[in-house]
């Protein structure tokens, strides 16, 4: 994806990134019963003033009502349509370790129609496990399984060292989406979009930025930028 510009929407990438988190905000307020959010409120939950969420928003062509704010449930269901949360999808996991484990026991990706219905691994003790409501089955039936479900997305938890051939065999099962958490880069053909999220490196920039504001705290030659203050008044 462009980093400024993500091309089949023109939206730019920063505002596209900045989407679920006012998505996340808006179910929030509907759960409280708040029936108009402001973009200041939208805006406090991104670090981000009122008027940059106003800009984010009119790529959606959404208007608040000055004095009166975005009406929430409209505004929610307007992102869940951009977002394509209106649409179920089906993803299978490889590699029921640690993490593999938290994710598909995780309840909220339903929020986001994200179900991850088949677990995969190949270690023979973990093999016939269950985990939730899923029996973990054998690696090897991965990409036969996928390409008969038509599963759209691929999420690899396994080690670095495996990661590339559990994609092979999803990219042989159809799979268009790969959510990789292993932290190596993958191969893939053109036509398959891979997610990274390398945790390691988000500690790396943070342990960073616990570093700078030490120095910054006892009066050293720190950097205090506008960025940096930004984080510390993001509200999760
Ligand atoms: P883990 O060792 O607990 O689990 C890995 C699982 O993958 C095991 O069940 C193993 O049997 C399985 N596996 C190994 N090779 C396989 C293969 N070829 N096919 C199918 N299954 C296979 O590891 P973890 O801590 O869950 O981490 C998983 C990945 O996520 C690693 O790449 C790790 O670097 C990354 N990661 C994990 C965390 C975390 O918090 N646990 C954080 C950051 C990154």
């Amino acid at each position: 994806m462009n980093q400024k510009r993500d091309r089949q929407f023109g939206v730019p990438s920063p505002a596209l990134q900045r989407m679920p988190v006012y998505y996340r905000r808006l179910r929030q307020a509907i759960e409280e019963g708040v029936p108009f959010v402001s973009s200041d409120d939208l805006g406090r939950s991104v670090g981000m003033p009122g008027a940059q969420v106003r800009k984010d928003l009119s790529y959606l062509l959404q208007h608040g009502r000055p004095g009166v704010g975005y009406d929430t449930r409209s505004l929610a269901s307007h992102l869940e349509e951009f977002l394509g949360l209106v649409n179920d999808k089906e993803a299978v996991l490889v590699g029921v370790g640690n993490l593999g484990r938290a994710l598909a026991l995780y309840p909220g990706f339903a929020h986001y129609r994200l179900q991850i219905i088949a677990l995969f691994d190949n270690h023979s003790d973990k093999v016939g496990q269950t985990v939730g409501e899923r029996q973990i089955l054998p690696v090897e039936k991965l990409a036969n399984l996928a390409q008969r479900l038509h599963i759209q997305i691929g999420i690899i938890t396994v080690p670095d060292g495996a990661a590339q051939e559990v994609a092979d065999a999803m990219v042989t099962g159809g799979i268009k989406v790969i959510w990789n958490f292993a932290p190596c880069r993958l191969t893939v053909p053109g036509d398959v979009l891979v997610k990274n999220e390398d945790l390691a490196a988000e500690l790396a920039a943070l342990s960073h930025h616990i570093t700078q504001r030490k120095v910054i705290v006892s009066g050293g030659a720190g950097r205090e930028d506008g960025a940096g203050r930004g984080r510390e008044e993001h509200l999760c």
